[in-house]
């Protein structure tokens, strides 16, 4: 995968893995996790426990690191059974890593997030000292702006390894990677930049857009002037129009955010979005398109970074919003 070279060029010394939580932000888990193992990605993410069955075929357990953590005995026990690390975030996790038998797992430190992660306060506490600890984690919360407490947060992370020992550590998300050496560590944890999302102006020209929702015309027809079109007839028609119907709505993560603004195109000619965004349709206007036919399909514009500005909606929402009645494949 082109995007996780890129991204793996620009840790410089350390190795980028790959978050692939949420079915790989919606992408599908297994085949990213494939592919980017075959490339050299040797770190994956999950957020849940009930993400690792589908990481499982295609990287060693080893390899696969639980963010949430042991909530339960059955959480450590799974951990342990399979082979997968869990990241421990909090004293209460680490008890129950060590009194389940313990083993290898990672740690997360809160260093300005305030989310999840051992505060830094923590750090002190003899529990920590009997971990088995691979990878030491922290984790950015603003590295797609130019903010002080990136800076705040780099040197509260250099506290944090002179404190925990760990065979590695790792800071950065995708902003974080392009934030420079200074935040790279030995491992990235790039997810929105692996699919496409351009969260910082220095990776503009670096990370490829990597889906293209595509959907079917299901119906062509002829609007005379004063016709209205969709829910609530939020468009009517000013002239002798040609429309067609999609069959792709807001089940599908399609929402009516892009009423008005939207647009799918048929080999590069535009067909602008007219009126609601229904549940499973969204009617366009095909006068740019006089050839398309029924049974056709055309191409979503969904540019992340152009989309996140005109729905409104970040890059993130619009990859993990797509609906499982897509069928998801491999483009070019
Ligand atoms: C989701 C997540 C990432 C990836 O962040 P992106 O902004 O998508 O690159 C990295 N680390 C942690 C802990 C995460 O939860």
């Amino acid at each position: 995968m082109a995007n996780w070279r890129a991204l793996d060029a620009l840790s410089g010394n350390a190795a980028a893995g790959a978050a692939v939580k949420a079915n790989a932000y919606g992408l599908g888990a297994g085949r990213v996790v494939e592919a980017l193992a075959s490339a050299g990605c040797r770190d994956f993410f999950v957020a849940h426990w009930s993400e690792v069955p589908a990481l499982l075929p295609h990287a060693s357990p080893a390899m696969i690191a639980v963010l949430h953590g042991p909530l339960t005995r059955e959480e450590a026990a799974f951990a342990r059974q399979t082979g997968v690390r869990p990241v421990i975030n909090s004293l209460h996790q680490a008890a129950i890593w060590t009194q389940t038998g313990g083993g290898i797992c990672h740690l997360m430190v809160d260093t300005g997030m305030s989310r999840l992660g051992l505060s830094m306060d923590d750090l002190a506490d003899p529990l920590l000292r009997s971990l088995d600890i691979d990878i030491c984690l922290s984790h950015l919360a603003s590295a797609d702006e130019d903010s002080a407490l990136n800076l705040i947060q780099r040197d509260r992370f250099a506290q944090v390894r002179s404190t925990v020992a760990a065979k590695r550590y790792s800071l950065a998300n995708s902003a974080g990677i392009a934030l420079g050496a200074d935040y790279h560590a030995d491992i990235t944890r790039p997810g929105i930049a692996l699919y496409g999302g351009i969260v910082r102006p220095e990776l503009e020209g670096r990370i490829a857009q990597v889906i293209r929702p595509e959907a079917a015309l299901i119906q062509v027809r002829k609007l005379r002037p004063g016709d209205t079109v969709g829910y609530n007839a939020l468009f009517t028609a000013s002239r002798p129009m040609r429309v067609g119907t999609l069959s792709i709505g807001y089940a599908d993560g399609y929402l009516r955010s892009w009423a008005g603004k939207g647009a799918f195109t048929h080999d590069g000619t535009i067909a602008p979005v007219i009126g609601r965004v229904s549940m499973d349709l969204t009617i366009v206007d095909l006068e740019a398109l006089p050839q398309c036919r029924e049974g056709d399909w055309l191409t979503a514009a969904y540019s992340l970074p152009e989309s996140s500005r005109l729905t409104g909606l970040s890059q993130y929402e619009l990859l993990t919003l797509l609906g499982e009645r897509f069928s998801r494949q491999n483009g070019g």
